[in-house]
C-alpha cells in the first residue's frame, strides 16, 4: 500500500495532498488547526498569485538599507537580530544571498518555480473556487532611478519567461483608473499582466472539499505533532499529541513550524519566520481592480472578489510571537495613506498576522531528506502559494521516482 503523511494543511501541505493523489498514493493530512489553513501563514497572505514579482528578499539594497531597518526607521521593514546560534546562522547566510549575482540567480530560480505553478493553478481553478481572478499587477516606483533598476530585473526576468512591462506614471494611470486615488506621488510601475490573486483559505478550504469527497483523502484536523519517529535511519512513525501513527513515509510541509518538527529527526532547516500582518475590508467602488505593489511603503493591495485585502510588513529576527497592536496600526494608518478611498476601513478590519517561512536564499526546500520516508516541502517565504502547485508536482515526481 502506498500510504503517506503530509504533515501541515496550508497551502503548500493542500497541494502537495492533490499533487500526491494524482501520483496514486493513498493520502492522510495532519493538521494542529480545526481546518486547513487556519492557523498558519495560508490564512491572511496577500492573496497574489505573483508569477513574475519573484524578487528574492536577500538583495543590495536591503543590506545597504540595513542601518535603517535595524534601528526601526523604517515602519514597513524591521531587524531585531536575536542572539540564537539559529538565527546568527540563518541570518549571516541571508547576507552571502544579498550579493547582486545571488539576488539575481534566486530570483530567476524562484522565476522558474513560479511559472511551472502557473498552469498547475489554472487547472485546479476549473474545478474549486477560490475568488479567482486574473487582474494582473501593478507595481509602483516612486523615482526614475528606483524604476531603472526595476527595469534592468525585468528586462533579465523576461529573458527567461515573464512578461512584465515599463509603464511611466500616465500610462499607469491608463492602465488602472484607481491610481488617481494614491495618496503619494509616483513616477512609473513595472505591469506584470499575467499575474492573478484570490483566496488563499478559501483554495485551502475548497481543496480539501474535493480531496475528501471525491478522492478519499483523508484529513486528521486538531492533531499537533510533536516528534517523527525513526529507527535505523527511517521513518517509522509520526507522534502527535493524540496517538501515534505509524508510517513509513511523510512529508513535513509545517510552514514556520517545520524546522521544529524536522529537528526531532535530526534535520535542520535554515528557515526563518518573518512576521507580517494583513486586514481584509470590503472593496469601495474606487478600489483598484489590478493588484498594487506599493514598493515605497512596501505595502500590496489586492481586491479578493469584494473585499480588499492590504498586506505587508516584515519583522525579522527576534521572535515577537503573536499579534502586536502596535504595528498593525501601522500597517494601517499607511494603506489609508497610500488608498484612503479603497476600502471600508471604518468597520471590521479582519486583522490578521502570520510568519513567513523564509529560506536565506528564499527559495523553497523541496525534496527528500538523509532520513528514509521524511521528504520536506516547506521554506516557501513570500510566495508559498504562488510556488505551491509547483513544489507539490516536484516533490510527488521525486517521491514516485524512490517508490
Ligand atoms: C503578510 C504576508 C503576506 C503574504 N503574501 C503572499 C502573497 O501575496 N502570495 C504568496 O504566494 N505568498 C504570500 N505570503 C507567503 C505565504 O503565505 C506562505 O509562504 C505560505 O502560506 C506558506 O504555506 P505553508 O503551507 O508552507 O505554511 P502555513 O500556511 O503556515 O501552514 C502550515 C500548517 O502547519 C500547521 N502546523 C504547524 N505546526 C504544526 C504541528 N506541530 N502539527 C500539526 N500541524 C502544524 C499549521 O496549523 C498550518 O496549517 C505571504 C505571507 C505573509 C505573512
Amino acid at each position: 500500500m502506498r500510504d503517506i503523511l503530509v504533515l501541515g494543511a496550508g497551502v503548500v501541505g493542500m497541494a502537495t495532498a492533490y499533487a500526491l493523489l494524482r501520483q496514486g498514493f493513498s493520502v492522510t493530512v495532519i493538521d494542529a488547526a480545526a481546518g486547513p489553513a487556519e492557523a498558519g501563514a495560508s490564512f491572511g497572505n496577500g492573496a497574489q498569485l505573483s508569477y513574475f514579482y519573484t524578487d528574492a528578499m536577500a538583495s543590495p539594497s536591503l543590506v545597504t538599507n540595513l542601518p535603517k531597518y535595524m534601528l526601526g526607521l523604517d515602519p514597513a521593514f524591521r531587524i531585531r537580530p536575536a542572539l540564537s546560534p539559529a538565527f546568527i546562522a540563518w541570518g549571516l547566510k541571508f547576507l552571502l544571498n544579498s550579493t547582486q549575482n545571488a539576488f539575481e540567480r534566486n530570483t530567476l530560480d524562484i522565476l522558474k518555480v513560479a511559472l511551472e505553478s502557473r498552469p498547475a493553478m489554472r487547472e485546479i481553478a476549473k474545478q474549486i473556487n477560490f475568488d479567482y481572478s486574473k487582474t494582473g499587477k501593478i507595481t509602483l516606483y516612486p523615482d526614475e532611478r528606483s524604476l531603472n533598476k526595476a527595469k534592468a530585473l525585468a528586462d533579465l526576468k523576461n529573458q527567461f519567461g515573464a512578461q512584465q512591462t515599463i509603464l511611466l506614471r500616465d500610462h499607469a494611470l491608463e492602465k488602472e483608473p484607481a491610481l488617481k486615488e494614491y495618496g503619494h506621488d509616483f513616477f512609473g510601475a513595472v505591469w506584470s499582466p499575467y499575474d492573478e490573486a484570490g483566496d488563499s483559505r478559501l483554495f485551502c478550504i475548497k481543496l480539501q472539499e474535493l480531496l475528501e469527497r471525491d478522492h478519499g483523502v483523508k484529513f486528521r484536523f486538531d492533531s499537533r505533532v510533536r516528534r517523527l519517529l525513526t529507527r535505523s535511519g527511517a521513518l517509522v512513525g509520526v507522534e502527535t499529541d493524540r496517538d501515534r501513527i505509524e508510517c513509513s513515509r511523510a512529508v513535513v510541509a509545517l510552514g514556520a513550524s517545520a524546522t521544529a518538527i524536522a529537528r526531532t529527526a535530526g534535520i535542520r532547516l535554515p528557515i526563518w519566520p518573518v512576521q507580517g500582518y494583513s486586514f481584509t475590508v470590503p472593496a469601495l467602488a474606487t478600489a483598484p481592480i489590478a493588484s498594487i505593489t506599493d514598493t515605497a511603503r512596501k505595502t500590496v493591495f489586492c481586491r479578493i472578489g469584494d473585499r480588499l485585502r492590504v498586506a505587508g510588513l516584515a519583522d525579522i529576527g527576534e521572535l515577537e510571537s503573536g499579534f502586536r497592536e502596535e504595528r498593525f496600526n501601522c500597517l494601517l494608518e499607511t494603506a489609508k495613506g497610500i488608498f484612503p478611498r479603497a476600502g471600508n476601513y471604518g468597520g471590521d478590519v479582519n486583522a490578521w498576522t502570520g510568519f513567513r517561512p523564509v529560506t536565506p536564499d528564499s527559495k523553497p526546500i523541496v525534496g527528500k531528506t538523509k532520513v528514509q520516508g521524511i521528504y520536506l516541502n516547506c521554506g516557501h517565504g513570500s510566495l508559498g502559494w504562488t510556488l505551491s502547485m509547483a513544489t507539490a508536482n516536484r516533490l510527488a515526481d521525486s517521491i514516485q521516482c524512490d517508490c
